[in-house]
């Protein structure tokens, strides 16, 4: 959510961030609705108090007993009446028009931001990590999990319908080894961990941004004002929702939680095993800081950081892109996603996803702060993947994976696995 003053003000800069994010908005209908929106309200207030003066001097001329005067001005405070409720109707019509179109306009645009139109477009910003070389035919995850005893894909479909699986022994190991060895770099980084409700109520995906748009994505509980959240940054950053918050230090939040996604458009698209599923585990970064913009920034490149680190102790080749603008949701003002290295896709597939939201979201969840002045101001808002499995667990198997079909444990996940340096085909 952006203020009316300010998208008032920069009217041609939102439009062309609408027109790069690919949102079917014009501001110039936003403007004029606002126009007549805040016209109403002056209207609909003046004969309001015209009404207060009518009656106060109907009760005066009954006092007076003069009757037939108060008759006919009762006569003519009824005429006004009607008025008066068409216009509350037609104020509330307009209003609820504005609500709708203000909920739809986008967050401005950084201005490193690369054009372009989908993720195509994203722009390499470095590499790390080497690629495998094999000195054999490499085995995609699939094979390797069915191989290892360790995914049953056809038993998870069997349950849960398509993009559903089941991850067995060692797989359940090791996608509870990355959740865990995530949280713990975060708790050395000075991240508060939460357990945090991922059953949440509309309102909750509004103020964070991720309704209205993103309702197609997501799961409805039947009957009842309840959704499955597709992210733990939406009740990460509602944790602080509507409260005044001391910004001294900036909050640094983590969680891991299951995320649903419905996945809706995306038919045909990565049916290939673990890549996109319905439901996964992730381990989310939620940073609320001041509203400056170069603390905002340098938050950006240190939770991106945190990622790399653990792609790095888990020995995975992976490079960072600057998401273009049509890549860029709603609510971001600038990207990096990073894409670690997967051999079944012979490319870089998403693995993390850093996002700078300036205070877009704050404005929406009103999360505020005082700044050095006392001033009441909207945080910035930030968030970024630590690890989201089972998705992590293509690069790991494929990349890790030897000759004879076992795959090698990064030494960074043993403590975590009863010690086991390699699993084994069974
Ligand atoms: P997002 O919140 O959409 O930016 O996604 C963050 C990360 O979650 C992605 O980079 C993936 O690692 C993971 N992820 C997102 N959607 C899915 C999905 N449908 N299936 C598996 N993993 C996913």
């Amino acid at each position: 959510m952006l203020d009316i003053g300010f998208i008032r003000e920069r009217a041609e800069e939102i439009q062309q961030a609408a027109d790069r994010k690919g949102i079917a908005l014009s501001i110039g209908e936003l403007l004029a609705v606002d126009d007549r929106r805040r016209e109403l309200q002056r209207a609909t207030e003046t004969l309001r108090a015209e009404r207060n003066r009518s009656s106060k001097a109907i009760q005066g001329l009954l006092r007076e007993g003069r009757g037939d005067e108060a008759e006919r001005a009762k006569k003519a405070a009824a005429s006004e009446l009607a008025k008066l409720k068409e216009l509350e109707e037609r104020f509330r019509q307009t209003e609820r028009l504005y609500d709708v179109l203000m909920l739809q306009v986008p967050n401005v645009i950084s201005p490193d931001t690369p054009d372009g139109a989908s993720d195509r477009d994203n722009v390499e910003m470095r590499r790390a990590g080497e690629l495998p070389a094999f000195g054999f035919e490499p085995r995609s995850h699939v094979e390797l999990g069915e191989s290892l005893a360790i995914v049953d894909i056809a038993r998870g479909v069997k349950i849960g319908g398509a993009r559903q699986y089941v991850l067995k022994n060692g797989g359940l190991l090791l996608h509870r080894a990355v959740q865990q060895l995530a949280l713990d770099l975060l708790l050395r980084k000075g991240f508060d961990l939460l357990d945090v409700p991922v059953l949440v109520k509309e309102g909750t995906l509004i103020a964070t941004g991720h309704f209205p748009g993103g309702r197609d994505q997501s799961y409805a509980i039947q009957g009842e004002d309840k959704w499955l959240a597709g992210t733990s940054e939406v009740p990460l950053v509602s944790y602080y929702g509507g409260e005044i918050v001391d910004l001294a230090a900036p909050k640094l939040l983590g969680a891991v939680s299951a995320c649903y996604r419905s996945e809706v458009g995306s038919a045909g698209r990565d049916v290939h095993g673990l890549y996109r599923v319905h439901q996964f585990a992730k381990v989310e970064q939620v940073v609320i800081c001041r509203a400056e913009l170069a603390e905002g920034l340098a938050w950006l490149e240190r939770l991106t950081a945190n990622s790399e680190e653990l792609l790095r102790l888990l020995e995975l080749p992976y490079r960072v892109v600057a998401v273009c603008g049509g890549d860029l949701s709603q609510k971001n003002y600038k990207q990096y996603d990073i894409e670690t290295w997967m051999p079944s896709r012979d490319g870089f597939g998403e693995t993390h996803s850093a996002s700078l939201l300036l205070d877009f979201q704050a404005r929406r969840s009103n999360i505020r702060y005082r700044d050095g002045d006392g001033r009441l101001r909207h945080a910035y808002t930030l968030n970024n993947t630590m690890v989201a499995s089972p998705r992590i667990l293509i690069p790991l198997l494929e990349n890790h994976q030897r000759e004879d079909g076992s795959v090698r444990l990064p030494p960074a996940l043993r403590p975590y696995m009863h010690g086991i340096a390699e699993l084994r085909p069974v």
